[in-house]
């Protein structure tokens, strides 16, 4: 039961409430929600989010801990007191603010996450908390369940005579006990071998205070017979019977058999604190071992290790080989961290043999068998994270050396799904006490060390850093203006000309944007892969596109004669359906004609997935874009998918343009570009013509269309007319008026035609 329940949790679209005040994180949050078919209702405040509940209440509730006028934490506490614990909430908190990830708990909340757009994460964590409150319902009515055939449980009453030492009873009740062989009594010598030693130690105990202050008792025992010897667990209540003086002369009790009880108790309860994928301790499970490890450390005067294991790159495994193969992956993963984890221990505090029955470890208090003597623990969190508890026993070192042997395990190749799979992965680490003394604090910090790894390079080892370094700061910094660039309007668009040489006249723009920051122009180079790495490329990519369409409308009313706009395209806002519905409502939206619009995708987006991308290629061009390849030439891509893509232009890099009449190598890859572009059926434009000289070296090659600072720098809307002007006169004057002084005939255009014939 408890496995479709975790199944549901993991399929079905879920009902999400999202507070947040900052309109471009709710924006962001609700696509990425929404994209996997969830039904995501947004409020800018927490009023808002309280207001919004009725009698149909969502799945969980996402709330931004850092609000105007109500907060995070005051709308959970009001949430909690007028809807009890249920729905569960999760508290979305800024990457600064440790204590809001401490009062988040204290508030009602049940877990939190670090603002960030590490979308799969999210919603890993969301399904989690689905499952785990979903779960939570089960097991409240399993219990009610459990007390219900607890009444009907096989039990059997005997007596106990203190003369004779017999136990009688009838053949059926000793059944309960696992004596099958029809006998009504028993010596007190066979009945106490029956029972387990510890759990005889408390019968007797508790018989001697009920004979001795005429009280009744009750002990919970485990016995091994019949059933192979496994253990079965009986409740014994039992009364003294008297004689006349009042003396006890025996006992008379009642056994009930809870064996099934327990073990369906303790299968829940594992369910309930497992991951139900690789069979490791979840999350919540993770988070209360490492709370009670600090408990311990903090009596003991020990340290403890929080490790966070993050795989590498483990979406891209995912899209290639599928979610099943993904999911297969994981659980071996999960297998050899285990077993480095064991290895990796002292001989004394090696893992005990598997094969006690369940529920012992939880009924009788022996050893949790998720946590071996020593503590060291393997958790799956959430996604393709894992968490490690490892005590530090002598020096730091140990743990990190333990780290580093996992992260070349883990280089060695996995097989799944008849492939070799290769993962790497990112581990961070921080140690009570020095790093924090909550488990929540240690896990964030944790988090935050394997996430510096992953900006370093992956693949490595690092410790929790208080400070931040200058780098990180930085682009800290970026991300958090980046989100209000949008909305305070910092974003321009500038537009560079490109001509056809021949006609010596400007046929289109490419919309190339610029980010004036606290009055300082930001290059695109520094904040494009960063809005690209935050997701945000992508709403900042659909201003671009409308804004571009806008712009070209314009300037068509106005009576210039251009063709097409041109704007970049990011493989990840590419890979976007909103795409699609952007491009059609920008072309319709400013009744501009089919075509006017260019993407410029660069060819590792496109041959990326080839046999994906080709449809979504032709769902644009049939929307109405043209299609070209930018930065042509450094992508490698293949022949073979070239003469597939339906694209209308290449662009050539602007690098090998650099190298005309610097490098014969520089000439021979224009050369090639041209030529294959002429083989291709498809224009080729040469991008960053600066001087003349690589102007006519690129006519020479047969290259008729052009874009560089020879002509025009990219300018702001408002100097396009100008700009257009410009260019086509210096076009006209000095590539047309320069070939005429060759002693070529006088009509321009034909003479550049038939340069570039040649
Ligand atoms: P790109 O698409 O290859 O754009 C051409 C870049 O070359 C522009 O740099 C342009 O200013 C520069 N350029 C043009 N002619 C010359 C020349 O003759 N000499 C030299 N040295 N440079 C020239 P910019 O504007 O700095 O943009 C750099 C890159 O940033 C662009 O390369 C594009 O990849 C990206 N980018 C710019 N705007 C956007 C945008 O709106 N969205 C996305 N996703 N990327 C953009
Ligand atoms: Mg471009
Ligand atoms: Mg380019």
């Amino acid at each position: 039961m408890t496995d479709s329940i975790d199944s549901a949790a993991r399929t079905r679209p879920l009902r999400v409430f999202l507070a947040d005040d900052d309109p471009m994180w709710r924006y962001l949050t609700c696509c990425a929600l929404r994209e996997r078919g969830w039904t995501v209702e947004d409020f800018e405040s927490g009023h808002a989010l309280l207001a919004g509940f009725d009698d149909h209440p969502p799945d969980i509730v996402l709330v931004d801990a850092l609000m105007p006028e109500m907060d995070g934490f005051e709308a959970c506490r009001r949430l909690r007191a007028q809807h009890g614990a249920e729905p569960p909430v999760l508290m979305l908190t800024s990457l600064d603010d440790e204590r809001s990830i401490r009062s988040a708990y204290d508030a009602g909340a049940n877990d939190f996450f670090i603002k960030s757009t590490h979308w799969a994460l999210l919603v890993e964590r969301v399904r989690h908390l689905v499952r785990l409150s979903e779960m939570g319902r089960q097991l409240d009515v399993s219990n009610e369940h459990l007390a219900r055939v607890h009444n009907a449980a096989r039990s059997g009453s005997f007596d106990f005579d203190f003369k004779t030492r017999i136990l009688t009873g009838s053949a059926g009740s000793f059944h309960v006990l696992g004596v099958d062989d029809g006998r009504t009594s028993m010596s007190e010598r066979e009945f106490k071998a029956l029972i387990d030693p510890d759990d005889l130690v408390l019968l007797v105990d508790a018989i001697d205070r009920a004979c001795a202050s005429a009280v009744d008792f009750s002990v919970d025992l485990r016995t091994r017979a019949g059933d192979g010897g496994r253990f079965r667990f009986l409740r014994v209540d039992g009364t003294p019977v008297r004689d006349a003086c009042g003396r006890a002369r025996g006992l008379r009790s009642l056994v009930r058999d809870l064996t099934d009880d327990v073990n369906a108790r303790a299968e829940l309860e594992r369910l309930y604190s497992h991951d139900a994928l690789t069979g490791l301790p979840n999350r919540s499970l993770f988070l209360a071992q490492t709370g009670d490890a600090i408990t311990r450390c903090a009596r003991t005067g020990q340290k403890v290790a929080v490790v966070v294991l993050d795989l590498d790159r483990f979406t891209q495994i995912n899209e290639t080989l599928g979610q099943i193969a993904g999911d297969e992956l994981l659980c071996q993963v999960g297998q050899r961290i285990r077993a480095v984890a064991a290895g990796a221990l002292p001989a004394d505090h090696a893992r005990p043999a598997a094969g006690e029955p369940a529920g012992t470890g939880t009924q009788a208090g022996s050893a949790n068998p998720d946590v071996p003597p020593a503590g060291t623990m393997v958790a799956r969190l959430p996604g393709d994270e894992f968490g490690l508890l490892v005590p530090v026993h002598d020096d730091e070192a140990r743990v990190e050396a333990m780290m580093r042997t996992l992260v070349r395990d883990l280089q060695a190749p996995f097989q799944v799904a008849q492939t070799e799979c290769f993962v790497s992965a990112s581990i961070g680490i921080a140690m009570y006490p020095r790093d924090g003394d909550t488990a929540g604090t240690l896990l964030s910090r944790a988090d935050r060390a394997a996430r510096e790894v992953k900006a370093r390079g992956r693949n490595d080892v690092a410790w929790y850093v208080p400070n931040l370094n200058s780098d990180t700061r930085a682009r800290l910094e970026m991300v958090s203006g980046l989100h209000k660039a949008l909305e305070r309007n910092e974003f321009e668009l500038h537009f560079q000309p490109w001509l056809d040489v021949p006609s010596a006249r400007v046929t289109g723009l490419e919309a190339l944007l610029r980010w004036r920051r606290d009055g300082r122009q930001v290059s695109p180079a520094e904040f494009i892969p960063v809005a690209e790495d935050t997701g945000l490329i992508i709403p900042i990519g659909e201003w671009v596109l409308q804004h571009a369409a806008t712009m070209l409308a314009t300037w068509l009313r106005q009576g210039l004669r251009l063709e097409r706009v041109a704007v970049n395209v990011p493989t990840i806002h590419f890979e976007r359906e909103s795409l699609l519905t952007t491009l059609r409502s920008a072309l319709h939206l400013n009744g501009l004609p089919p075509s006017s619009i260019e993407l410029e995708l660069t060819e590792t987006c496109m041959v990326r997935d080839f046999e994906r991308t080709l449809p979504r290629l032709e769902a644009l061009i049939r929307a109405g874009a043209t299609l070209a390849i930018d930065d042509f030439g450094t992508g490698y891509s293949s022949l073979a998918y070239l003469t597939r893509l339906p694209i209308t232009k290449l662009k050539v890099d602007r690098a090998f343009v650099a190298q005309l009449g610097v490098s014969r190598q520089g000439a021979a890859v224009c050369r090639a570009i041209v030529a294959l572009g002429h083989s291709l059926g498809v224009e080729v434009l040469a991008e960053g013509v600066e001087h003349e000289t690589q102007a006519a070296a690129l006519i020479d090659l047969g290259c008729r269309m052009m874009q560089g600072f020879m002509f025009s720098r990219p300018v702001p809307a408002l100097q396009v007319p100008g700009a257009i002007a410009a260019a086509e006169s210096i076009a006209a004057a000095r590539l047309v008026r320069a070939l005429r002084t060759d002693g070529a005939p006088s009509d321009e255009g034909v003479i550049v035609e038939a340069r570039i014939a040649c």
